[in-house]
């Protein structure tokens, strides 16, 4: 999705988000994935861009639901992650002036050296920064068992774990391994 600069009214652009964002676009190398995440998630949310003085703030609120792969039980599962974008858009030509004095871009400015916006790249940009590379089904995933390799806890695996949530057998266990390694 490309926005033309000059094609922003003075009013601003508002509008609503929904599609797919494209993780592994041209300019976008940089960006790291856990294993197996779909490279194409959607999203959904509004986005507003303004304009004044040169300056072009970028502005939105968007829900992208990925599939990923638990870190922990690897089951796949769809996870709803907020994206909030909030960006200056530094055009090329008008840094050029300064050139000189080094470019000043902080954290939350990009510089953009066309006449257009690609904003699917700002939203997959925004979006891989809240990326967890150690995704979880749930906070508190069993994981695999180390016996069996079933889901701890489910109807395949009846190993006995679990039942040491007494916190001096943890310790000694905890020792254990220690003199193991
Ligand atoms: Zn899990
Ligand atoms: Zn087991």
């Amino acid at each position: 999705m490309k926005i033309q600069i000059d094609d922003i009214p003075p009013e601003g652009l508002e509008f609503n988000f929904d599609g797919s964002v494209n993780l592994m676009g041209n300019s976008l190398e940089s960006i790291k994935l856990p294993p197996d995440m779909d490279v194409n998630p959607n999203g959904l949310g509004q986005i507003r861009i303004d304009q004044n003085h040169g300056e072009i703030v970028i502005a939105g609120n968007l829900e992208i639901s990925a599939r990923m792969q638990c870190s922990r039980c690897l089951v796949k599962f769809y996870s709803l992650i907020p994206v909030t974008i909030d960006i200056k858009v530094k055009q090329g030509a008008s840094v050029e002036k300064h050139y000189e004095q080094e470019l000043d871009i902080k954290e939350d400015e990009i510089l953009i050296l066309e006449k257009e916006i690609d904003l699917s790249e700002i939203i997959a940009q925004e979006l891989s920064l809240s990326i967890p590379m150690k995704p979880l089904c749930k906070d508190d995933c069993p994981g695999l068992c180390p016996e069996c390799g079933s889901i701890i806890g489910t109807e395949g695996c009846s190993c006995s774990h679990g039942s040491s949530s007494d916190p001096r057998w943890e310790k000694l266990a905890a020792l254990k391994s220690r003199f193991n390694n």
